[in-house]
């Protein structure tokens, strides 16, 4: 029984001192876990700081430098902060002050002042100009300090900002041009405005004072008259102001055409001779020097220029005055003739502060001008803008009650073939048989079709052109046009005034259906009568098949003149 006892005493002692023993080596198995995860931990930390430090090495654009606040002395410094400011960490810890000295020096005592009145508790950021230790070069950095109390001193932040702040300036000056562009559209469409509604009311008005002296007929007379002056003033400010924001906008693309200097002088001569001689005005137009007569260019824009200037030098020389057009060749450079056209006056000048304005948009030299001469500013802006496509360039020299030199210096390629049509156009226009028949065509007899959708100017063209006697017939439509040619017997119609915007079918695609037409007189003249008013218009109306373009408002003059070449065209041949 005490045995039995003294087994059951010394077994409870070892199940004791077993389970001291096992929960002794959980403890140490957990103590030693730990102490190894730990280990681990810092191992990796080490790692990954030592990751962390390199990756600086190649970094050119920021650095980090950790300054005592006890002493200011540097504690540490990334290994880039040479490729940033171009100094060395090493001799930055010892000489803390080279920082400063890259720094512009104005800049550096504005920071110096800044820091003074810092107060540590959010982060303290300002740019700076600076050079690279050793560096010419200007650069543009961005200094951050943060205050890090628990480790006693500041972490300065230095960055390299030059490209980012070289992008954000190249941004800011495009903002400042577009502000500029938005403003000097602002003010030219509100001097459009102006500038349309003053004739307008001068339309309006006179008008009303038509109505109520419509029993006067000398004064209605009067009023009609001028209604007609403001309406075609307003109609050419109008073009202007499109022909000027078509070009602004770069809408405006430039023909590459053979044409001929010597045909575009004789056309000048033609067009301008008989009114300055009218006016008293000793005209002269000469070439000079040329050993090229084909160039390649835009010979309607070229002329509107030259036309330009020309008005004006008659507008502004007084009766015994001169004005001379003289075209040069200067110079021929590999395809290219560089030539100059001078137009200038013997009239009253421009005076010096206003030359500079004077290819603005609306500029007159003063109120009197449009007074006394008319226009509304805009040609020259035009012929500025037009030269310029082209590459060119405009001088202008005037003193003031002497007279004015427009100079236009051109290079434009010269043409292949150098004998291409030559003269053909000229003495087609010259023939006295054509010009004879066409002073005395009249519309009667012949029979129009005309294609025009809107009803009121149908109306207006067909009483207008049967007053003259002409027959007509009306289709609504490009497709009903289409279809009345097709339907009626040939040479029913001895030509057709076409409208380009129209329903169905526009008046360009109408004309390529005729002109494909199998009958004998798909090849009738068709004019194009349309609002489509741009050069480019009308160069597509020609492109179409069509035989001329008549832009609206509608010159019945020019209607019956241009109707009258077609069918002496038709007829003689
Ligand atoms: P507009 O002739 O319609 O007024 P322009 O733009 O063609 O417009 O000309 C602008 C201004 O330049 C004219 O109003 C005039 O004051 C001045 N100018 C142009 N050409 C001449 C010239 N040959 N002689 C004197 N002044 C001129």
């Amino acid at each position: 029984m005490r045995t039995i006892l003294e087994y059951t005493e010394n077994n409870l002692i070892y199940m004791i001192v077993l389970w001291g023993v096992m929960i002794l080596a959980a403890v140490f198995w957990n103590l030693y876990r730990r102490e190894k995860k730990a280990a681990r931990k810092a191992r990796e930390e080490l790692r990954g700081g030592k990751k962390f430090y390199s990756s600086f090495e190649n970094n050119r654009k920021t650095a980090y430098v950790f300054v005592s606040e006890k002493n200011r002395k540097v504690l540490y410094a990334t290994p880039n902060l040479e490729l940033v400011t171009g100094i060395r960490p090493d001799d930055l810890k010892t000489d803390t002050e080279l920082m400063t000295g890259l720094i512009v020096r104005k800049e550096a005592r504005e920071i110096a002042k800044q820091l003074n009145a810092w107060n540590k508790e959010q982060e303290f950021s300002s740019e700076v100009n600076y050079h690279r230790s050793g560096e010419k070069e200007l650069r543009r950095g961005q200094i951050q300090i943060l205050y890090c109390e628990k480790d006693g001193g500041y972490l300065l932040i230095l960055s390299d900002i030059t490209e980012e702040y070289e992008k954000r300036q190249e941004m800011e000056r495009e903002l400042i041009t577009a502000q500029k562009e938005s403003q000097s559209k602002t003010d030219f469409l509100s001097q459009m405005s102006h500038e349309i509604r003053t004739p307008m009311n001068g339309i309006l008005g006179m008008l009303s004072l038509l109505k109520t002296h419509l029993n006067q007929p000398a004064a209605a007379e009067e009023y009609l008259a001028k209604t007609e002056n403001l309406s075609h003033f307003l109609l050419t400010l109008i073009n202007d102001i499109l022909d000027i924001s078509r070009i602004e906008s770069g809408k405006v693309q430039l023909e590459e055409i053979p044409f001929s200097l010597e045909q575009l002088v004789d056309k000048l001569d033609s067009m301008f001779r008989s009114t300055a001689e009218a006016k008293g005005i000793n005209w002269k137009i000469e070439m000079q020097d040329f050993d090229v007569k084909y160039v390649i260019g835009d010979e309607m824009r070229l002329s509107q220029v030259i036309i330009n200037f020309i008005s004006n030098a008659n507008k502004f020389t007084p009766p015994g005055g001169t004005v001379e057009v003289l075209f040069r060749q200067m110079d021929r450079i590999g395809n290219d003739l560089h030539f100059m056209i001078r137009v200038s006056d013997t009239g009253k000048g421009i005076k010096e502060d206003f030359l500079s304005k004077i290819f603005r948009p609306f500029e007159q030299e003063d109120a009197s001008t449009a007074h006394n001469y008319g226009g509304s500013g805009l040609g020259m802006a035009i012929a500025d803008s037009m030269v310029r496509l082209m590459n060119g360039q405009i001088l202008v020299e005037s003193e003031e009650g002497k007279g004015t030199e427009f100079s236009v210096y051109l290079s434009l390629p010269i043409a292949e073939v150098q004998e291409q049509n030559e003269g053909t156009e000229i003495t087609e226009a010259e023939d006295p048989a054509k010009t004879r028949a066409i002073e005395a065509f009249t519309l009667k007899g012949v029979r129009i079709l005309l294609a025009e959708d809107n009803d009121i100017n149908a109306e207006i063209a067909m009483e207008i052109l049967a007053m003259e006697g002409a027959v007509l017939t009306r289709a609504c439509d490009g497709a009903e046009v289409v279809k009345m040619f097709k339907e009626s017997r040939p040479y029913t119609f001895d030509v057709i005034l076409m409208d380009i915007q129209m329903p169905k079918m526009d008046g360009w695609e109408a004309t390529r259906v005729i002109r494909k037409m199998k009958r004998e007189d798909s090849d009738l003249p068709i004019l194009a009568m349309s609002a489509n008013a741009f050069l480019e218009d009308r160069r597509k109306s020609l492109e179409s098949g069509m035989n001329g373009h008549i832009s609206k408002p509608v010159d019945y003059d020019e209607v019956r003149r241009i109707i009258g070449e077609q069918l002496w065209a038709v007829r003689s041949h």
